[in-house]
């Protein structure tokens, strides 16, 4: 049996993807829509076909890593039957429905699907701290998890293919949360010249630290739904804005504050005042789950 890859796409991701396969010595067969982006690969040892149905018929495994599923869905179109039988791992960025949508799809062939996300950037694939979510076909990451891990750290996530979507996009949400927090941050102690290198390496990292380990508690909270606290609660956090009393007195638009006063106050106002900062999570859910 053939234990190389067809990688279709070779963006700025899919080099990375292609590189990395390589490094690990499986021959590797590519394609993408303008044939001169293969070059830099064939010369590091890629085999590139001008003909995709040839490029998908080579290999059981095929990843494809493009700009959009719409994209996905128009080389599938052409390469028709010859996917039966293999595997395809879909690394292009998407949404949940959009990943359950092309596993019906290709389920129909005789396909093992497996979605993907890709939590780094290209210059980060093949490291540790490249993570790769990965959700659909069990058998499918289990049979190429070799293959796999060569492109950072893999994580298995479940059977339903939207699951790694899902998960890659509540990561991000994270992020941007922390990066607003640190905007604000940042945006205070510059309203009085504070020097914004310093006080993120001496001040604001070491105390993110140190919140970042009350989340597994609060975590914790929200999964039993019990959001009693002897602490901080909510009244006493929420009671006062002295954030945005000192900001608008500073010159800073409380933007990206304000949100999050507003739900610990109408928490408050409902009558969960006793409750601890993840309770406003009941605020959020708007459908019935
Ligand atoms: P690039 O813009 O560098 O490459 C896009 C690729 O998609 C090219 O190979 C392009 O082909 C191909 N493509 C676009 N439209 C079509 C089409 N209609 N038919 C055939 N091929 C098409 O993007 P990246 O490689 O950076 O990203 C690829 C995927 O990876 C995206 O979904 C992105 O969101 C995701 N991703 C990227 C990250 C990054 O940091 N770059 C991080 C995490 C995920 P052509 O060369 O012919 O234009």
């Amino acid at each position: 049996k053939n234990t190389g890859v067809s990688v279709i796409g070779l963006g700025q991701m899919g080099s990375a993807l292609v590189k990395a396969f390589l490094t690990k010595g499986y021959s590797t067969t590519v394609w993408n829509r303008s044939p001169e982006k293969a070059k830099d690969l064939v010369a590091q040892g890629a085999v590139y076909t001008p003909d995709v149905e040839e490029a998908v018929a080579t290999n059981s495994l095929v990843v494809i890593c493009v700009l959009d599923y719409q994209a996905v869905h128009e080389i599938l179109d052409t390469v028709g039957s010859t996917l039966s039988n293999r595997t395809l791992v879909n690394l292009t960025n998407g949404t949940p429905e959009q990943a359950r949508l092309l596993k019906e799809r290709v389920t129909q062939l005789g396909v093992e699907y497996l979605d993907g996300g890709i939590m780094a950037v290209p210059s980060l694939i093949t490291r540790s701290e490249a993570v790769l979510l990965y959700s659909g076909s069990q058998k499918a990451f289990e049979m190429h998890r070799q293959a796999l891990d060569s492109l950072g750290t893999s994580k298995y996530l479940g059977t339903d293919s939207g699951l790694a979507a899902l998960n890659d996009l509540a990561l991000l949400s994270g992020m941007y949360g922390m990066f607003g927090g640190f905007i604000h941050s940042v945006a205070l102690v510059r309203s009085e010249k504070v020097n914004a290198t310093e006080f993120t390496s001496e001040l604001l990292i070491p105390w993110l630290h140190a919140m970042m380990t009350t989340l597994p508690k609060m975590a914790q909270m929200i999964d039993s739904g019990d959001y009693k606290t002897k602490d901080a609660n909510l009244e006493m956090q929420a009671s006062l804005d002295t954030i945005g009393d000192v900001s608008r007195a500073q010159g800073i638009s409380t933007e990206l504050t304000d949100p999050i006063f507003s739900l610990m106050q109408r928490r408050v106002a409902d009558g969960h005042g006793d409750d601890d900062f993840p309770s406003v999570i009941e605020l959020l859910r708007q459908s019935t789950n």
